[in-house]
């Protein structure tokens, strides 16, 4: 189509092809079968930018579980690092049962080790944390996930449900942009 717009024009690298990517989730659910498969797992999908992996991680396990989403994030606080802001709650009662929190990517850590805290306090039978993607030179904490697919640089990536300002989740492959694309915004 002439003139489309193509966001392949906006992506100066892509640093993790789509069949890597596949192999990455495949050889998780492979760990989380021998490990939960047999516990009726919830499955909670950190939003926004888990929603790609979960849904072809769900899709290889072929056992029973649940799925929900929460909205969490960590701000910035010189006195209270790491301090855990939730948006949007997961509605079922979490106490008792077997919790894999499923995230895209863990950079300073922060996030994922208020969140598991949290869950723990809310009395689950187990907490596993799931992460695709992992900057290990960035970590703030020492906080490491169960399990990690793809250990990645220290740069801003985007695709594969990843976002900048909100765009660039549907790229089928994750990617550094173009540098001014990150300045514009
Ligand atoms: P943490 O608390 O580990 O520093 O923050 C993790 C969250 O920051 C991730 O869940 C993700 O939302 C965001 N994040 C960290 N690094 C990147 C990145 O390279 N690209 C994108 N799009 N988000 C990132
Ligand atoms: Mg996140």
């Amino acid at each position: 189509m002439p003139g489309k717009r193509s966001l392949r024009d906006d992506v100066e690298t892509v640093l993790i092809a789509p069949e890597e990517l596949t192999a990455a989730v495949d050889s998780i659910a492979l760990r989380l079968t021998e490990d939960v498969g047999d516990l009726n797992p919830l499955f909670i999908g950190v939003q926004i930018g888990a929603f790609v992996f979960l849904a072809d991680l769900i899709r290889i396990l072929d056992f029973p579980l649940e799925v929900e989403f929460i909205g969490a994030s960590s701000y910035r606080d010189k006195t209270v690092p790491g301090k855990l802001e939730i948006n949007n709650d997961v509605a079922s009662d979490i106490a008792g049962r077997h919790l894999v929190v499923v995230d895209d990517i863990i950079d300073t850590g922060h996030t994922l080790q208020a969140l598991i805290q949290m869950l723990r306090k809310r009395n689950a039978a187990s907490v596993r944390s799931c992460c695709l993607l992992d900057k290990p030179e960035r970590r703030e904490c020492d906080y490491e996930a169960d399990y990690v697919g793809i250990q990645i640089p220290d740069r801003f990536v985007v695709g594969y449900g990843l976002d900048h300002a909100e765009q660039y989740r549907n790229l089928p492959y994750v990617g550094v942009l173009r540098p001014e694309l990150y300045n514009s915004t």
